[in-house]
């Protein structure tokens, strides 16, 4: 029998959608498996505040559908120290919670396997990010979506690129990681990707495009926020000075990416982590992350999730090559 009797969640760092399905999984379980929760409002924040909020099961009700998050998120660097985790350690003591589910990405993971070293309460976490950057897991939660609304996007930016005859650089999320830019490159038909795992690619695309002479002219060109070329706009301007005859345009989606309804499959997604999660508590397990490998459920030590690289998949890198 697990000592477990009331447990809290929360999200924390960058929001994603698909963090409600989540949040109301943890509940919905949690209430079956006869626990109690308790919402943690603004991530870590509001651990150290004590702003703790009983959920029964109708105050997840209608959430599924929403992006954002109810339980709304926040960065905390008081957490970052020592002291700030004990005074957060001493809220949940106060609130007599034995165990937390943590949504968030690798920052929120990092002071879950703190705080859960420094004090002995266990920590679980789910991966909620749209950059889909986690050691351990093959999705991580708002990535699908993320990629739908990068799709969306693009398709409409393609009627007008090919009606101009312009070249259109795209910039997408991803500071150290191309998994959107990827994936969703590859989805739209982009005539080249940039992302910070693959240099090189600005001389790639001048030779393409010099190549290809006056056959056609509009072309998509996705650009991850954090190649190392540069952002859209610089590596768009070097592009025009090489060849001053073509039409650039640049667009940055920005944070649109973030938001909106959450896909079937993060829905689902959340809901199955959600539900591992709890059983996770009940299992005593104490500092991991829930992922998602093969389509299976699998346990991954936070420390790893933190330490460890995901590198983006070799087979898509190849398609893209094959396919551009
Ligand atoms: P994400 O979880 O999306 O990566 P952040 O990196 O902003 O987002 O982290 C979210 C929160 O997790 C931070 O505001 C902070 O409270 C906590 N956190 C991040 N890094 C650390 C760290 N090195 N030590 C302790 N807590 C951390």
């Amino acid at each position: 029998m697990s000592n477990i009797k009331r447990i809290g969640v929360l999200t924390s760092g960058g929001d994603a959608p698909g963090m409600n399905a989540a949040i109301r999984a943890v509940t919905r379980a949690a209430i079956y498996h006869g626990l109690e929760v308790y919402g943690i409002m603004r991530g870590y924040e509001g651990m150290m505040n004590g702003d703790f909020t009983k959920l029964e099961s109708k105050d997840v009700s209608g959430i599924i559908q929403k992006g954002g998050t109810i339980l709304e998120t926040a960065r905390c660097l008081k957490f970052k120290t020592e002291e700030g985790r004990r005074t957060a350690f001493e809220q949940l003591q106060k609130h007599e919670i034995d165990g937390v589910v943590v949504i968030g990405g690798d920052g929120s993971f990092t002071g879950a396997s703190l705080i859960s070293k420094e004090h002995s309460i266990p920590f679980i976490g789910i991966p909620g990010t749209i950059d889909n950057d986690l050691y351990g897991t093959d999705y991580t939660i708002g990535y699908d979506t993320a990629l739908n609304t990068v799709v969306e996007a693009v398709d409409k930016i393609r009627d007008t690129a090919s009606s101009h005859n312009r070249i259109f650089f795209v910039e997408v999320m991803g500071k150290e990681a191309g998994f959107v830019a990827l994936r969703s490159g590859i989805a739209c038909g982009a005539e080249a990707i940039f992302i910070p795992e693959v240099s090189g690619q600005q001389q790639k695309l001048i030779n393409y495009l010099t190549s290809r002479g006056k056959k056609k002219k509009s072309s998509i060109i996705m650009v991850a926020e954090g190649d190392d070329e540069g952002n859209a706009f610089e590596i768009a301007k070097r592009v025009q000075t090489e060849l001053p005859e073509t039409d650039i345009r640049v667009t940055i989606l920005g944070h649109i990416q973030r938001g909106g309804t959450p896909s079937a499959y993060d829905r689902v997604t959340a809901s199955k982590m959600g539900v591992a999660a709890v059983e996770a508590l009940l299992d005593d397990q104490k500092s991991i992350m829930i992922g998602l490998v093969n389509n299976e459920i699998t346990h991954v030590p936070l420390s790893k999730t933190v330490k460890l690289h995901k590198d983006v998949s070799q087979s898509l890198l190849e398609l893209a090559d094959i396919l551009v």
